[in-house]
């Protein structure tokens, strides 16, 4: 059996420095906001050139604190992309503000730079783009249209740790760049957790103050917040993967190069790479017209494979009032809907088994 991602064979390349990481943990007994914590938010900003990261209970409060430490209140538009996880768009409902979605570039699956200017009303107060399965979004004219509007950019970056964008890392385009650490993320714990960095020293405060209760001060409140802290035993187990993300992500271009050499069956399209980007492969996904047939002889063979995402939140009951929630309104994000079929990446898997999966994608026949 061939998983999407196996998690067990990096922990058993790792186990030694994890468990005693835990352990350290368990042994300090300081398990909220502990000293993981604070080493955590400073190695990530560093790793990002930025001077702010903070540490948040996952990835979505990443979202949900980053629009309240931005100012988003309800009755506020945000604009991001149809063809993502729930999360993304889940958030600004959840503020009481209004998802607008904008169709992507099928090429990249990702937010479409040129139709974005069009969705832009006097309501609209952020952008959220989406960098979907570890690729970039093409953020120069994004930043160029959030920048003539006067528009907040707040970039989930929770399938793109590391990638970068014209050279620059990504989350550190816009006003805040929010991740996450679920387990099957790049850059992952054992449980929940999650990340905002920006460079703005009052977004950073107000995030602490978000993710503490509305305090910055013990049994003082100065706002409505949350209890959404990083877990101080999540955090020393990203702290260990943290020192070798760059290798992981080398790890996963590594299985494209090879998917990229051995996939040669007509009419399949592999994943775009833009020249200038550093795709860092969350997921790599095929475009096809016979994902039934590639899906079933996948599983006959062993071989897990998967649908990201099977409905775009265009059409999903939750958004059935947003301006575009009819089939055929955001026909590119539609079609990738229909035709998308992601198979098993991650750092650890290996030439042999790529070469299986690549082999059973050859030979489907009906
Ligand atoms: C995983 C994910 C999230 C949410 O992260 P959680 O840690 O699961 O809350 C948000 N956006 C995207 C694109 C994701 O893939």
């Amino acid at each position: 059996m061939i998983p999407m991602v196996d998690l067990r064979r990096q922990y058993l390349q790792l186990k030694e420095e994890i468990d005693a990481a835990v352990l350290d943990v368990l042994d300090k007994t300081q398990f909220i906001l502990g000293p993981n914590v604070s080493e955590l938010e400073a190695e990530v900003a560093r790793y990002h050139g930025v001077p702010h990261a903070v540490g948040v209970a996952n990835g979505t409060d990443a979202l949900l604190l980053a629009l309240r430490a931005l100012g988003i209140e309800a009755g506020d538009e945000i604009i991001t992309t149809p063809f993502t996880f729930i999360a993304t768009a889940e958030v600004a409902g959840l503020l009481g503000a209004v998802p607008v979605f904008v169709d992507i570039d099928p090429k990249t699956f990702n937010l479409d730079p040129a139709r974005l200017e069009a969705a832009v009303t006097e309501k609209t107060r952020a952008i959220i783009p989406v960098h979907l399965f570890g690729q970039p979004c093409d953020m120069d004219p994004i930043l160029d249209v959030a920048r003539r509007h006067g528009l907040k950019v707040i970039e989930d970056c929770a399938q793109a740790f590391g990638a970068r964008y014209k050279g620059r890392i990504v989350g550190t385009l816009g006003h805040a760049g929010c991740t996450s650490f679920f387990p099957s993320k790049n850059l992952a714990c054992y449980g929940d957790g999650g990340m905002v960095i920006t460079a703005d020293e009052e977004t950073d405060a107000a995030l602490r103050v978000l993710r503490n209760h509305g305090s910055a001060v013990r049994y003082t409140h100065s706002t409505l917040g949350y209890n959404s802290r990083l877990d101080e035993i999540q955090a020393a187990i990203v702290r260990v993967k943290l020192r070798r993300i760059d290798a992981l992500n080398e790890g996963r271009r590594r299985a494209a190069g090879l998917y990229r050499k051995s996939i040669r069956r007509t009419g399949v399209v592999l994943p775009y790479e833009a020249e200038d980007c550093r795709h860092v492969y969350h997921q790599f996904t095929l475009l096809t017209d016979e994902r039934e047939r590639l899906q079933e002889a996948l599983t006959k063979a062993g071989i897990a494979s998967a649908v990201y995402y099977p409905i775009p939140l265009h059409l999903q009951e939750v958004f059935r009032n947003s301006a575009a929630c009819r089939h055929g309104d955001l026909p590119a994000s539609e079609d990738a809907a229909r035709r998308v079929l992601s198979l098993p990446m991650f750092p650890e898997i290996t030439e042999e088994e790529i070469q299986r999966i690549s082999d059973v994608i050859n030979g489907a026949t009906a």
